[in-house]
């Protein structure tokens, strides 16, 4: 589903969300340069409450932490169950912004840990066409999380989290991956 935004979504658009998922997003894409600069990943994810408040803000700490499942939404949801000392978030009524479209591994862990909308910035697509990043094969996903009660909306504001892209491919940051040749 499409509006003229190019909004995606597995629900009829509601305006009051997107606008605040615009807000929300532009500023993970204005501090990631600050998380990039200390050695993160180029991606930025937050949990807020149905009230709008800021529970947990995680970046991308594949590499300085050595972890490869340590994705920003991955780090998010931890920390978001870590202080709410639960491993079920559903009864919390979470949405995660990320300013990317979750991967192949990120969409599992959205999916176990309760979250009930997500919002993303960047198309999985235009991040492996910049970055060289493989985000992994997800078939039919909006759909998926849509009979999971799980709503949608992505390739919000992606102009913004382009060019943030672009700029860590400029200063030649590490696309990390397992060697496969
Ligand atoms: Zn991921």
């Amino acid at each position: 589903m499409r509006n003229t935004d190019n909004i995606i979504a597995n629900e009829k658009i509601d305006a009051r969300k997107l606008r605040r998922a615009k807000k929300i997003i532009t500023e993970l894409y204005d501090e990631l340069p600050n998380y990039i600069a200390r050695g993160h990943g180029p991606f930025l994810a937050a949990i807020y409450d149905a009230d709008g408040k800021q529970i947990v803000r995680a970046a991308n700490s594949v590499v300085s932490m050595n972890c490869s499942h340590n994705h920003a939404e991955m780090n998010a949801i931890r920390d978001a169950e870590e202080l709410l000392h639960t491993y079920d978030l559903s009864g919390h009524n979470l949405s995660l912004y990320v300013t990317a479209e979750p991967c192949i591994m990120c969409l599992g862990g959205i999916m176990w840990s309760g979250i009930r909308d997500v919002y993303f910035g960047v198309t999985s697509g235009v991040v492996e066409s910049i970055t060289g990043f493989d985000e992994g094969f997800k078939p039919n996903w909006l759909n998926e999380f849509k009979r999971r009660n799980i709503t949608v909306y992505g390739n919000i504001e992606p102009e913004h989290g382009e060019s943030v892209l672009r700029d860590y491919m400029t200063q030649n940051r590490i696309v990390y991956k397992p060697q496969r040749d």
